[in-house]
């Protein structure tokens, strides 16, 4: 008899292990494949071409009675730019493919790609090619993004050693908020349509939502400091899921400081409106689309005094110790990857 398993019971990273054990790597040229935030590609002369691909669904990623097409646009650049960065890579061009419902007109169309060109110019890549489909409902966009670095630059999920300081770029949390506050406004929208919602004083966990930026700026001022992490990720799905892909690959346990996570003013206030504590939030909200990753601490301590837009939280251990949170109170929580779908649900 057939056998039928649940994609459920696999989980979106049990079933990208599950297809990566199929993928053979022949070409001597693929230098990384699958299981980090991009391949890397040899390019020759010392040089990695590096490249990643991600999908933004209607009705799964955006809703777009409120999210403008010319956010989703940029969106849609900035979260591949996001996993360029998080390879310390320098992005260079993009494709762009599109299915397309018939409910579209062409204005709408115009609307997306011109946060796809202003996307295009904030992070200086060009648009070289994609494709176009018809789709029998709502609108799919998918961007490969290309990247460049010295191969022997190149930072992977995989190279961190205990006693290493965790950094973050920016402030957490905000993405998550903001998109409870759109989700609330858009229910007392249905609710009573002659309301209007006011986004007073949400404006920017609301713009952290809609328009995500990519952190190139720190990665180039890395590169200008001569600085290059042991170990990186972007933060797509929470810090827990990242905390815990990081701590995998580069076998080191981590102790993450409560009191140190970085929250924007606006955020906590919003969190508190909504009930939420900001930590659970940070910890398993996702798409900040920051940057985690592992310094030495003479490296750390270079960054801090350069004054860049980062944050120590946390400290990398021996594997044993395992991955944990030390909360306000001190008490050592272990961090689990609860994710986006436990978190909604
Ligand atoms: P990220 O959140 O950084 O975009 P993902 O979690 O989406 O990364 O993917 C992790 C790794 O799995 C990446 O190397 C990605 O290229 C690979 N991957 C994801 N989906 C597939 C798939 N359907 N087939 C092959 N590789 C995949
Ligand atoms: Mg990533």
């Amino acid at each position: 008899m057939s056998t039928r398993t649940e994609l459920s019971a696999l989980g979106e990273f049990g079933l990208i292990d599950r297809l990566s054990a199929t993928a053979t790597l022949r070409q001597p040229s693929t230098l990384r494949g699958i299981g980090d935030d991009a391949a890397v590609l040899d390019a020759g002369n010392g040089q990695a071409t590096i490249i990643t691909t991600d999908m933004l669904l209607e009705g799964i990623h955006f809703d777009l009675s409120y999210c403008p097409l010319a956010h989703l646009g940029y969106k849609a650049v900035a979260v591949n730019v996001s996993d360029l960065a998080a390879m310390y890579a320098i992005p260079q061009q993009i494709t762009v493919s599109l299915g397309i419902s018939n409910r579209f007109s062409v204005e709408a169309i115009d609307e997306l790609y011109t946060g796809i060109a202003q996307a295009c110019q904030a992070y200086n890549v060009d648009l070289v090619g994609g494709d176009t489909s018809a789709s029998r409902q709502g609108l799919i966009i998918s961007v490969t993004a290309i990247g460049t670095a010295r191969q022997d630059e190149v930072v992977y999920r995989s190279g961190a050693a205990p006693g290493e300081v965790v950094c973050v770029t920016g402030d957490l949390g905000a993405a998550y908020l903001g998109l409870q506050v759109l989700e609330q406004n858009k229910a007392e929208y249905l609710a009573n349509p002659s309301m209007q919602p006011s986004l007073e004083n949400r404006s920017y966990v609301v713009g952290r939502q809609l328009k995500p930026e990519a952190r190139t700026d720190i990665i180039h001022e890395l590169r200008q400091l001569g600085i290059r992490p042991t170990a990186m990720i972007d933060i797509s799905d929470g810090l827990a899921s990242e905390v815990l892909h990081l701590s995998r690959q580069s076998k080191v346990g981590f102790a993450i400081y409560e009191n140190t996570l970085p929250l924007d003013p606006q955020s906590s206030i919003v969190a508190s409106d909504f009930h939420l504590v900001p930590a659970t939030i940070i910890l398993s909200g996702g798409e900040d689309y920051e940057l985690l990753f592992t310094l030495t601490q003479t490296d750390y301590e270079q960054v801090r005094k350069a004054g860049l837009d980062i944050t120590a939280i946390g400290i990398t251990r021996a594997p044993l110790e395992g991955c944990v949170l030390i909360t306000k109170a001190g008490q050592a929580v272990e961090i689990t990857a609860q994710g986006w779908q436990a978190f909604k649900d």
